[in-house]
């Protein structure tokens, strides 16, 4: 797995946002990939309207498209790009590290720093082409508008690992899919202050679930704001849990992309990045940093929502 670059997701410009181009301007020189619009792909995930807002608030010459959402003159283009690199990642099986995210994007609007959702739109465009999809989504944040695209299908099981609650709310151990999709959403929600011991333990012990659905390809949504340092969250990871995790996810599937979500620390967050993708493949970590465990209140709050996540999934998934 190695980098999808291009700087024109440096034009989607948002100032002194905590979501900013210094996240990858802290990675110094990335070798350039050329890229293709993925323009014609995001009316598999996004209305009509909803695109043309974007590309006329961009036009105009930017503004707040929501709250949380800064859109700039070279926003729909970075985004457009985006997309197009996701697409590209799926298919060479690499990283798409761009900007602006996407896994809070939904159908018909913008929410917590993302515009179009890049995973989500890749993940549909090889579900139409009759694959089965895994989403992993390690990013701090539940992928809300991933969460909700997939929510009613079982031809792509979502699992998510996130602080709970936190923004932008939802995620609980309850929110298991619906209809035909129920039973295909892992939301496995994580108390503040969970450190390493109850990461890896949220990522082995729903594990299996994952190989039984047994997918043509996994779809990585990559954030980095677990990380002790990362200020957005209270998530403890260390550098070492972003090696392991790639490590897990390499040992134990095929076919499997990644692109960029969140991360924030701009001092860590290339340590995070550069650990998940030797671990992903299978080098040696170069950025060790001291493990980290939980207060006790932390792990029983853990074990009382992952008991009661199995009992919920336990149904569909013998
Ligand atoms: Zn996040």
């Amino acid at each position: 797995m190695k980098l999808i670059y291009n700087p024109v997701f440096l034009e989607h410009d948002t100032g002194m946002h905590p979501e900013n181009k210094k996240r990858l301007t802290s990675l110094g020189d990335l070798p350039v990939t050329n890229l293709e619009s993925g323009e014609q792909f995001l009316e598999l995930v996004h209305s009509p309207d909803y695109i043309q807002k974007v590309k006329q608030v961009s036009e105009a010459g930017g503004g707040h498209i929501d709250a949380e959402t800064v859109v700039s003159s070279g926003s729909y283009e970075a985004a457009i790009y985006a997309v197009g690199a996701t697409i590209m990642a799926s298919e060479t099986g690499d990283f798409a590290l761009t900007r602006p995210p996407g896994h809070h994007a939904y159908i018909d609007r913008s929410s917590g720093f993302c515009i179009f959702n890049n995973i989500a739109i890749a993940t549909q465009y090889h579900v139409n082409q009759g694959k089965k999809v895994l989403i992993f989504d390690f990013d701090g944040h539940l992928g809300c508008g991933t969460m909700k695209f997939f929510y009613e299908t079982d031809q792509v099981l979502y699992w998510s690992l996130h602080q709970y609650p936190a923004f932008p709310g939802g995620g609980s151990a309850e929110e298991i899919g619906a209809g035909k999709g129920e039973g295909y959403t892992i939301n496995v929600p994580l108390p503040a202050g969970s450190g390493d011991e109850i990461y890896m333990d949220a990522i082995e012990n729903f594990l299996p679930i994952a190989k039984k659905f047994n997918p043509d390809i996994v779809a990585v949504s990559a954030g980095f704001d677990s990380h002790q340092y990362d200020l957005l969250l209270d998530l403890r990871l260390s550098l070492n849990a972003f090696y392991k995790t790639g490590f897990i996810l390499s040992e134990n599937f095929d076919n499997i992309f990644a692109t960029l979500e969140g991360g924030y620390n701009i001092e860590m967050f290339p340590k995070c990045l550069y650990n998940f993708l030797d671990g992903i493949n299978q080098k040696k970590m170069k950025f060790e940093e001291r493990g980290t465990d939980s207060m006790i209140q932390t792990y029983y709050e853990y074990e009382g929502r992952k008991a009661l996540l199995e009992q919920n999934l336990r149904k569909f998934w013998k």
